[in-house]
């Protein structure tokens, strides 16, 4: 028996061997009838102009570049329609080598999932993957090869427009979750039909832009780069991520991409990463911006040594790497080395064998009308939203409310749930998009009656709405309101310094609360914004984000109790934007931060709490759940030990409901400064009425390691805090125990 496995193992690895060494076999086959013109040519990425609106719309030189077998890769290009006819251009090379059609599937292709934040929120780490796994099904069968997605950065202020893009401020949730999204969009293996090659991005540091601005430079020390930037870049390669993006920021004075460091000797080097880095869009030319280098030819230079493969869209391979070549500046093995890195990509994903698998128009039709997807989003996002308040308990509704007015400038807007970097695919207004008017229209009996009156706009500031939005709601037993962000108000380049909850909006939840109705607040948005005397004086606050196609339902089945709220904070919620940035684990100072008087000189502003409004971790839930029984299997652990850590959790409430336990460490000593509690694991759980559960965590050295001074990553002996909660400050139950040499 024993011999029978070795000999199937044997076989299995030889196969393995074997397949590998056919594919460098090919690869370096290929590259010896490779003129340098087409080797240059696989390092440029152009983008259409999202074909699916129209007609093909790329610059006639660019067609020729690639009849000439000058491309490597597409952006932009919608539709198998047309991603297969520039296929079919490729196909008219000397070489025939196919192209790679890439796209922002950020958050779903046709069928739009809430955004990257409001999924962190959900901390479902299995319908985080299964959401990449269904933007996957669909974008693949369009055609498109790889999402340059997830963006993996961790993100401290929320002034910064991209927090809607990542999994928020922690680097264990957003590692986690790295992960998840990795394995969700490349499936199985690359090469399958419907999965697409992950892009892990902005590599790195672009999440600590100074000052929340977009693009703007990254100062951080060595010791924070490791420890809280890097990490879920690590995960994402750990999860098999294809490739990776360069971020447009220069960090700690070196552009990121031309930052030897950060791709020869991190990524390439010590990480061993055998997949290919394309630059962000014109980020390689940019770095004459930055005062980095001199003009584009210094610019490819210095991309190309550092490591980095494609250039999406600045033009500086393709213009300078011949000559630099023949001005013998750079040696053609660096592009060499680019080339096989992005040919490899090409023969896994199977267009060598068939350029046009992916793009198949049958597969696309049943692939974006597949009813399936719907009901697969509209669960994430459910599990996205967030019960802020719930403090009269006046949800869940009920479907008997004789009179709902639904109020608020979102109400029957349809784009507006999709946020931003959803894929515009032609009609998409009119083909699949929940709004929230219609999803609570659908979920009310016959005999309630819903009214509608705008209100406000998002940004005018005009009153004029007001008095119908009083009228309506007189006429009503419930007020059900929806302010917040317009789509395009967070995202790329939508930094803002003032992050708080628009005035009018604000003034016109002032002028319905004197109605006396009991008003339900609905805050969609792609950050967190700042909404004080809401959050002080209306007692049913929800935080639906920017939740995708089945916004309308999710939200629909969160107010009516046929989902119970179960998100958390994957973010900090600010006072004020004074306090950003703002995170849960940060260190303790010196002095006490207690904010009395500042006679005592803590650390502390006099002006306001040095707490956030909603801490990190923090979500409510319809039911209550009792935490008890924490039990660590010893109080002392060597490091090549482990300590089994177990708890009891209750449903004590009167609905079935899901809680994200959370366990957070503190090492009381170290050798530099550790954070006042840190994320170490989670869990998220299913309770029925009156159910109890036992949950188990294990703690090894690698979840008490850290980076010391030399950049080491290793745990240190001494006394460590458990602390095991329903946010990073509901700490429910805690203990202690020693590592010990
Ligand atoms: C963004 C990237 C994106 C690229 C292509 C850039 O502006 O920073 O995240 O993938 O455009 O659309």
């Amino acid at each position: 028996m024993k011999k029978i496995a070795t000999t199937t193992l044997l076989l299995a690895f030889f196969f393995a061997f074997s397949q590998q060494k056919t594919i460098d076999q090919k690869i370096d086959a290929l590259l010896k009838q490779m003129t340098l013109e087409e080797k240059i040519g696989q390092l440029n990425q152009y983008s259409g102009d999202n074909a699916a609106t129209g007609p093909i719309t790329i610059h006639l030189n660019k067609i020729n570049e690639i009849k000439n077998g000058q491309l490597g890769s597409m952006l932009n290009i919608l539709g198998a329609k047309y991603t297969r006819q520039y296929q079919e251009l490729a196909m008219q090379s000397r070489l025939k080598i196919p192209l790679l059609f890439g796209q922002d599937v950020i958050h779903g292709y046709k069928t739009t999932f809430p955004i990257p934040l409001a999924e962190a929120a959900s901390w479902d780490l299995p319908e985080i993957e299964q959401s990449c796994r269904i933007a996957a099904i669909e974008a693949s069968a369009s055609g498109i090869h790889w999402t340059f997605a997830p963006m993996v950065d961790i993100v401290r202020d929320p002034r910064w427009g991209r927090v809607m893009e990542g999994a928020g401020e922690d680097t264990y949730l957003g590692s986690k979750i790295a992960y998840a999204r990795v394995k969700g969009f490349q499936g199985k293996k690359l090469g399958d039909l419907n999965s697409v090659m992950a892009c892990a991005k902005h590599f790195a540091g672009y999440g600590a832009a100074v000052g929340g601005r977009d693009y703007n430079s990254v100062d951080m020390s060595e010791r924070m780069l490791w420890e809280t930037y890097l990490p879920p870049f690590k995960a994402a390669i750990d999860a098999g991520a294809a490739t990776l993006m360069n971020s447009f920021n220069d960090l700690n004075g070196i552009p990121a991409s031309g930052n030897n460091y950060l791709i020869r000797d991190i990524l390439k080097g010590k990480w061993n990463f055998k997949g290919f880095v394309v630059s962000d869009w014109g980020s390689i030319g940019e770095m004459i911006n930055h005062g980095y280098v001199k003009d584009s030819k210094e610019a490819a230079i210095a991309a190309i040594i550092a490591g980095t493969d494609m250039d999406m869209e600045s033009n500086s391979y393709r213009n300078n790497l011949a000559q630099l070549v023949k001005e013998k500046k750079i040696n053609v093995s660096l592009i060499d080395e680019a080339v096989k890195r992005i040919l490899r990509k090409k023969f896994e994903l199977g267009l060598f064998d068939d350029p046009f698998r992916y793009c198949n128009s049958e597969r696309e039709k049943d692939a974006l009308n597949n009813p399936e997807h719907a009901k697969i989003a509209r669960k994430i996002a459910s599990k996205s939203i967030v019960l802020l308040k719930n403090e009269q308990h006046i949800l869940p509704l009920s479907k008997n409310i004789k009179t709902i007015a639904f109020i608020g400038p979102m109400v029957k807007l349809k784009r507006a749930n999709h946020g931003f970097w959803a894929i515009d695919l032609k009609d998409v207004d009119s083909t699949y998009i929940v709004s929230q008017w219609e999803g609570l229209e659908k979920k009310v009996g016959k005999n309630t009656q819903l009214l509608y009156a705008k209100g406000c706009g998002i940004e005018d500031e005009s009153k004029a709405d007001f008095q119908e939005a009083i009228d309506v709601a007189n006429q009503a037993d419930v007020v059900i309101l929806s302010i917040g962000e317009r789509w395009n108000m967070s995202g790329e380049a939508k930094s803002k310094s003032n992050i708080h909850l628009s005035e009018v909006q604000e003034n016109l939840i002032k002028e319905l609360q004197k109605t006396g109705k009991p008003i339900v607040i609905l805050i969609n948005a792609g950050r967190p914004l700042i909404f004080n005397w809401t959050a002080d004086t209306m007692p049913t606050i929800v935080y639906t984000w920017w939740l995708g196609s089945e916004a309308g339902n999710a939200i629909a089945d969160v107010l009516f109790g046929d989902y119970n709220p179960s998100g958390k904070l994957p973010m900090s919620f600010p006072r004020e934007e004074g306090q950003i940035p703002i995170y849960y684990n940060h260190f303790n100072t010196g002095r006490p931060a207690q904010n009395e008087t500042n006679t005592n000189y803590v650390s502390a502003y006099i002006d306001l709490p040095n707490s956030p409004k909603f801490p990190f971790g923090f979500g409510l839930s319809y039911t209550t759940f009792q935490y008890a029984d924490l039990k660590l299997s010893k109080q002392k652990m060597k490091n090549d030990e482990s300590i089994e850590v177990s708890l009891t959790i209750k449903n004590t409430g009167k609905f079935a409901g899901e809680e994200v336990v959370q366990l957070y460490l503190r090492d009381k000593v170290g050798s530099v400064v550790r954070p006042i509690l840190e994320l170490k694991d989670f869990k998220k759980i299913n309770l029925e009425v009156g159910e109890t559960k036992t949950i188990k965590f294990t703690i090894d050295n690698q979840k008490l390691s850290f980076y010391n001074s030399k950049l080491e990553f290793n745990s240190e002996p001494g006394d460590f805090d458990l602390m095991i909660g329903s946010s990073s400050t509901d700490i429910r139950l805690r203990d202690n125990f020693e590592l010990i040499n």
